[in-house]
């Protein structure tokens, strides 16, 4: 089957880009492998599933915990699950991340494989070989660095995405866009999420074009030592708000990057941040928002990206093209008060 391959440091992923669900039994022993995926996807395409072995969870990011980890062990203890087993997410960003850190724990290791359902697991999630659980607020805490033997997408999927999801997936679509592409930023600019939701040919384009994306920064360095801490932009605020307000991951993101914007004025000379503003919202997403300093600031403690006293930052300095910054966090939280 035609596909690329992605070369990684201690493996390589298969990726069928706008493929179909149907051509999986072609890539895997459908006896030897179980299917993850939740209680939503499972509903909306029941019939896709018939003939595998599948484990169906409550779907939410409150249950990308430990605990739910187990509850999949368990059964695939129950499955006789071993060695030559292989796991596959089907789903959202959530089951990817519970599917791949699952896979990476279980018998020290056994072959995982992604079908990303939604927008942003497509785009980013299930890129790039990261996964985790959530240990109470602190996001993705514990986890591994371990890549997919393949990656298929179904765009067919896409048709019962709700609207808040297809938000979500823009929200990261417009981050890679600020940090590493202004052609697609300008594209945007003149697009809306109605156009790409019509246009299959421009979505699976604009999907394509950000899997390459994102996966050309992971390769340049999976273990996040650089390069690949620049997707961190907006994400820093975002995931402190994301934790404390009823707020998704795309709101979240949003209103980090509008925030990043102004830091990136103060500390790069940024100049663009009212087109920023203007496509986060014409996505449909938030921009400003008070929020409660003292606690933000107390998630940002346990941020990955600090180190001691000072926050690794991503700021801009032009549209598509970001950079690192090392800035004492007493810097950052005053000039986050001034804004
Ligand atoms: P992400 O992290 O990618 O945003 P989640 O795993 O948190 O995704 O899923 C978000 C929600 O969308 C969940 O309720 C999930 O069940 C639902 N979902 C995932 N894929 C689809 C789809 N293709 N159609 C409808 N709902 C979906
Ligand atoms: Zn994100």
């Amino acid at each position: 089957m035609k596909h690329l391959k992605f070369k990684f440091s201690a493996s390589a992923t298969d990726f069928y880009a706008d493929s179909s669900f149907s051509q999986l039994k072609k890539i895997v022993d459908q006896a030897n492998t179980v299917l993850i995926t939740d209680e939503n996807i499972f509903r909306l395409h029941g019939s896709k599933f018939k003939n595998w072995n599948c484990i169906v969870l409550r779907p939410g990011e409150e249950f990308k915990v430990q605990a739910t980890a187990d509850a999949v062990i368990s059964q695939l203890i129950k499955m006789g699950a071993d060695r030559k087993t292989m796991l596959i997410g089907v789903g959202g960003g959530v089951i990817t991340d519970i599917t791949g850190f699952t896979a990476s724990v279980y018998m020290r290791g056994i072959k995982s494989g992604f079908v990303p359902t939604t927008l942003l697991a497509m785009v980013d999630a299930s890129i790039g070989g990261k996964n985790g659980v959530d240990v109470g607020v602190y996001k993705n805490l514990v986890g591994t660095i371990r890549q997919p033997s393949f990656i298929l997408h179904d765009l067919d999927f896409l048709d019962t995405l709700p609207p808040l999801e297809w938000e979500n997936g823009f929200a990261e679509i417009i981050k890679h866009a600020c940090i590493m592409d202004v052609t697609m930023f300008n594209k945007l600019e003149q697009q809306t999420i109605g156009h790409f939701r019509e246009t299959r040919k421009e979505l699976s384009n604009l999907i394509r074009r950000n899997t390459l994306l994102k996966t050309k920064v992971v390769r340049q360095d999976e273990f996040e030592k650089g390069e690949r801490r620049l997707l961190n932009f907006g994400h820093t605020l975002g995931h402190a708000l994301e934790n404390q307000y009823e707020l998704s991951h795309g709101q979240a993101i949003s209103i980090g990057m509008t925030y990043a914007c102004h830091i990136s004025k103060q500390l790069a000379g940024f100049k663009e941040t009212s087109r920023v503003v203007t496509v986060l919202n014409k996505y449909g997403l938030p921009t400003y928002a008070s929020f409660d300093m003292k606690r933000v600031f107390e998630v940002f403690q346990m941020d990955k990206k600090r180190e001691r006293n000072d926050m690794n930052f991503i700021v801009l300095q032009k549209i598509g093209k970001g950079m690192i910054r090392s800035i004492p966090l007493k810097k950052l939280q005053k000039i986050i008060a001034g804004i």
